[in-house]
């Protein structure tokens, strides 16, 4: 064959997300976009801050467009690179160096980059379900083994089996919270717990595990929920963070990686970090956008409208008789099928004009995710329809 076969079946098979969301712009046209309730994909609803709007504006009016818009350093800016370390310094309490941070294209970036640079061939690296699907793309693209940890009944971690699924082949553990797609937060004693393990496990194997953390919605959390920050807890952490939700914007692709310096071997590991970002054409993040998250490095999205479409959506499946997670962050809503079936529940939900996502692929079955980043009156109006369908399967 003359191109790569694996890549071709990754390319000709969309996600389920990808075809949902293409089916629903198609149905759009058909019955109007107003009578579609597409709740498939997690572009957040709400603007960018302000001051990353002034942030822009300012910008593109500086003298000097060629320094603005040209390559920074591989690895980014060092003064963008300094705002960050500082920024993280003075939240969570740690002592990084612009040189523990590398500057990457959002969290898939950060993602694939950081697997690529611990993996060797054949390593396991144990995901937490339910899990965002890409991660095994991007483990198996890391020469990676994919190996899934099952969850309680709560959705936290179930440390038992999480404890079973670390062999001597275990290289790294990917974990997600605020979760994508349950919008479960971790709790620190699980956390406690996880990190436990690790130590335990490193020393019985006499080996580094790395905990890589996905923390794309750490900022979008709903009242007082503590998001313990993993390098206060676990010394072998690498941080990949995203501003794609945090600060709305996820189609400028920007974010980083931490790199922890109390790891083992920290700098050979933050250049391994350089090497994998270099062999998969991550570098230089994008100039411009390096330059905005520095400008705006406090800013926040207004939180308060994804925590109203949360209650409205919450209590008002729960009053129809749904079986449903409630998200104490992210903006995804985990709904059990009343049958057990995501799909059926998926093509039901569909003849009701809701899109939801099936989402057995995520590493459980029988759940279906409503990404509810949508403005408060799509929820609103999607109400009569939930309720119809409730009525399908008896809950009413
Ligand atoms: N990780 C999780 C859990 C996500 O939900 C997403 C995107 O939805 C990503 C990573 C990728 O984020 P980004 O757009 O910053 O690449």
């Amino acid at each position: 064959m003359q191109y790569n076969e694996k890549s071709f079946a990754l390319g000709s098979k969309r996600s389920i997300i990808r075809e949902i969301f293409e089916y629903s712009k198609t149905r759009a046209n058909e019955i109007g976009k107003e009578n579609v309730f597409d709740f498939s994909l997690g572009n957040p609803s709400v603007e960018p801050p302000k001051e990353v709007i002034d942030a822009v504006k300012e910008l593109i009016n500086i003298d000097n467009q060629t320094l603005l818009h040209g390559y920074t350093s591989a690895q980014g800016d060092l003064r963008v690179r300094t705002v960050v370390a500082n920024n993280i310094n003075q939240r969570f309490n740690v002592n990084l160096s612009p040189n523990n941070i590398y500057m990457t294209c959002g969290a898939a970036a950060s993602l694939s980059i950081c697997l690529k640079a611990t993996l060797n061939d054949g390593d396991e690296c144990v995901v937490f379900a339910p899990f965002f699907t890409e991660y095994r793309v991007f483990v198996e693209n890391a020469g990676g083994k994919l190996v899934i940890s099952n969850p309680a009944s709560n959705l936290q971690i179930d440390v038992k089996d999480f404890e079973s699924k670390i062999t001597e082949n275990t290289k790294a553990i990917i974990l997600n919270s605020p979760n994508n797609p349950s919008g479960v937060v971790y709790s620190e004693e699980i956390i406690k717990s996880v990190c436990e393990i690790l130590e335990r496990k490193q020393k019985e194997y006499n080996k580094v595990i790395y905990l890589i953390t996905d923390e794309p919605y750490r900022e979008l959390v709903y009242g007082d929920i503590f998001v313990p920050y993993l390098m206060n807890y676990y010394d072998n952490t690498l941080v990949c963070y995203s501003y794609s939700k945090s600060l709305s914007l996820p189609g400028e692709r920007i974010g980083y990686i931490a790199v922890n310096p109390k790891m083992q071997d920290s700098d050979k590991v933050y250049l391994a970090v350089c090497g994998a970002g270099r062999s998969l054409g991550y570098v230089c993040a994008p100039s411009m956008f390096q330059q905005v998250v520095a400008k705006c490095i406090n800013a926040k999205v207004n939180i308060e409208a994804y925590k109203k479409n949360r209650d409205l959506l919450y209590n008002s499946l729960l009053e129809y008789g749904y079986d449903c997670v409630k998200p104490d962050g992210a903006f995804y809503l985990f709904v059990k099928s009343p049958d057990g079936d995501a799909y059926s529940m998926y093509e039901k939900a569909k003849e009701k004009e809701i899109l939801v996502v099936p989402c057995d692929d995520f590493g459980v079955k029988g759940y279906v995710r409503i990404a509810y980043c949508v403005d408060y009156d799509r929820i609103k109006n999607s109400l009569p329809g939930f309720k119809e369908l409730a009525k399908v399967y008896n809950l009413i």
